[in-house]
This record gives C-alpha cells, sequence and structure tokens, in this order.
C-alpha cells in the first residue's frame, strides 16, 4: 500500500511553518523523523492533504542546559540526548530513557517532539516528561502557549495540541533534589515499545525517603503518576522499601489505571518499581 497523493512543503523557518499549518480548510500535518508517521501514512491510517517536514526549519533542535532548567528543541533527536555528555550529567534519567527506544537507527531519526506527539501508550519519553515535570511549548500563528506534560497527551494518539501548532521545545526542570530512575520490560527478541515501564524519582535525608515521584508507562492510555505508591514511600527506610508493600500498593494503582491485561501489567509494574528502587535512583544519592 501507498500513501494517498500529498501537497508536501519544506519550510526553513518556524513563521513558514506555522503559515504552512494554518491554511484552513486543509488537513496538514507535520513530519519530524518519520518513524511513526511514515508508517502511519503508508497504511493510510493518515490521509493528509498536506505534509509540512520540519527537518529543515532552524532552531527546533539542541539541548540547552541552564542552571534551573534544560530547554530541548522538539527536533533533537533520541540519539543526541542519549549521548549528550552534559545531559546525562544534568538529567541522566532522559538519556537512559531514550537509550531504552527501539533500535539505534530508529533513535537517530525520532524526535523528542514527535515522542511527544505521537502519545503512544508504553513509550518511554512521555512518562519521563511527566516525571520529571516538564513543560511541552506549543507555537501557532496565534501565539505561544505551555502545557504540563502531565496534561500534554489525553490518550493513545491523541494530544491538545491545535492542528495548527508546532510543538517547538521540551522545558524540563533540574530536578529539585529528586534522583531519578527508569527501568521498563520489554519482551525478548521486541523490536519496539516496552510492555511496561516505570519512572521513579526520589529525595533521600538520613536514609529515608523524603519525597517521591512515581510514574508508570504502558499501563494505560497516557502516564499515569501512582500518588499512592508515592505517598506510601516517603518516609520509609532506603535500606529496605518493604516489597510486599510497594508491590500491592503498584498493583493497586495499576488496576486503577485501567489496562486491558491488568493483572499481568500491575505485576510488571510492581516488579519494575522495586527495581528501580534498588538500582541507580538509590545508589546515586548515597
Ligand atoms: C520499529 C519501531 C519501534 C519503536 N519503538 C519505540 C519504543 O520502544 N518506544 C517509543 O517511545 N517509541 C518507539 N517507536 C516510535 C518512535 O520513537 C517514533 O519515531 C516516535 O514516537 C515519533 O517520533 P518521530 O520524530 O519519528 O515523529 P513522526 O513520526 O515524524 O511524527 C509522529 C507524530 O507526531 C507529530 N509531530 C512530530 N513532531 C511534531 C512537532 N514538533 N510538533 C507537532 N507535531 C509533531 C506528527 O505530525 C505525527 O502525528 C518505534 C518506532 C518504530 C518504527
Amino acid at each position: 500500500m501507498t500513501a494517498v497523493a500529498f501537497d508536501y512543503t519544506a519550510p526553513t523557518t518556524l513563521g513558514g511553518a506555522l503559515s504552512a499549518l494554518g491554511v484552513p480548510g486543509r488537513t496538514v500535518v507535520p513530519l519530524a523523523g518519520g518513524q511513526s508517521l511514515v508508517p502511519l501514512l503508508t497504511r493510510r491510517e493518515v490521509r493528509p492533504e498536506v505534509v509540512v517536514d520540519l527537518n529543515g526549519v532552524s532552531g527546533l533542535a539542541g539541548i540547552d542546559i541552564g542552571p534551573d532548567r534544560v530547554r530541548i528543541g522538539a527536533m533533537t533527536r533520541l540519539r543526541d540526548l542519549e549521548r549528550h555528555r552534559e545531559l546525562r550529567a544534568a538529567l541522566p534519567v532522559l538519556g537512559f530513557a531514550a537509550a531504552s527506544v527501539a533500535h539505534p537507527h530508529i533513535r537517530v531519526r525520532s524526535t523528542l517532539g514527535g515522542s511527544l506527539c505521537h502519545a503512544a501508550p508504553a513509550a518511554e519519553l512521555p512518562a519521563v516528561a511527566v516525571a520529571l515535570g516538564a513543560d511541552v511549548v506549543l507555537a501557532s500563528a496565534r501565539g505561544v502557549r505551555l502545557v504540563a506534560a502531565a496534561r500534554f497527551a489525553t490518550g493513545a494518539g491523541a494530544t491538545v495540541r491545535a492542528p495548527d501548532e508546532v510543538v517547538t521545545e521540551v522545558i524540563f526542570p533540574r530536578t529539585g533534589g529528586l534522583v531519578h530512575g527508569f527501568s521498563e520490560l520489554c519482551t525478548r527478541g521486541s523490536t519496539g515499545y516496552p510492555v511496561a515501564g516505570v519512572c521513579l524519582g526520589l529525595r533521600l535525608g538520613a536514609g529515608v525517603v523524603r519525597a517521591a515521584r512515581v510514574v508508570v508507562t504502558g499501563c494505560g492510555p497516557v502516564p499515569v503518576r501512582l500518588l499512592g505508591v508515592e505517598a506510601a514511600l516517603v518516609g520509609r527506610a532506603v535500606a529496605g522499601p518493604h516489597p510486599g508493600l510497594v508491590a500491592s500498593v503498584v498493583a493497586e494503582a495499576v488496576r486503577e489505571a485501567g489496562p486491558e491485561d491488568g493483572e499481568y501489567r500491575a505485576e510488571v509494574a510492581g516488579v519494575l518499581l522495586l527495581r528501580a528502587l534498588e538500582s541507580r535512583a538509590v545508589e546515586e544519592e548515597r
């Protein structure tokens, strides 16, 4: 099968891209890395009249590390997140999660903005963006707005992005004392998305969890923050994370999130959380 016929435009400025996207009465889609969009086009699941290629638009890619926040352009490739030395020092979980996505030849093309906009239920980076409290910056001919990553995805493959908007960048606060880890389960030989994943952020003091942030992916249509688990972790001794308690709270929270095969994913998420607790998030802080 091939895509339906569409017009193709490759602007070099953001203004040009926004003008192309803002033409009323036409179905227009932006193209980033194309790793998800091109298969959708060729299967005719997306039938645009115009494709606006963002790859030549200047200023949409890059990593800017400031004292309080990290700004990452929407067209930044996952491979660059994975390999950027300063980013790995500033927000290690971001590069670690990016490196967990598919295979290197896919990560070389895939972009941060594309990952958030595609909003796949088991994607790694939307969950990490929620865990880190990131903001997504959207631009259109009407202006610029910021949306919290936690409110960006509204369902599987659905976001708050309007058809004439481009995600220009994602702003990550420096984590304010929380140390993050990421853990996921992929089936053996898998070429794609994990069964489930957990992003865990902890702040520790005197061997006790002072603050926790827990977000799971693959357990519902959008990343789910497990507030009950976070509350259960606070005050716990790091040396003994009380696996039974944590696993049961996770299972309950994931069941609430409503995945079709809830029992299995709940169990997976519980195990992943324990792994994340036992791994780098805790070790780095000690
Ligand atoms: C074999 C395979 C395995 C994969 N495994 C994983 C995996 O394990 N984990 C994972 O998270 N992903 C996985 N992916 C998805 C991959 O990372 C996608 O590339 C990514 O989700 C979309 O990024 P992209 O840059 O390719 O976007 P595109 O495919 O170009 O676009 C995706 C969607 O986002 C929109 N869009 C893109 N950028 C913008 C923007 N800046 N502003 C507005 N709209 C925009 C497009 O219009 C389109 O609707 C896999 C893909 C393949 C082919």
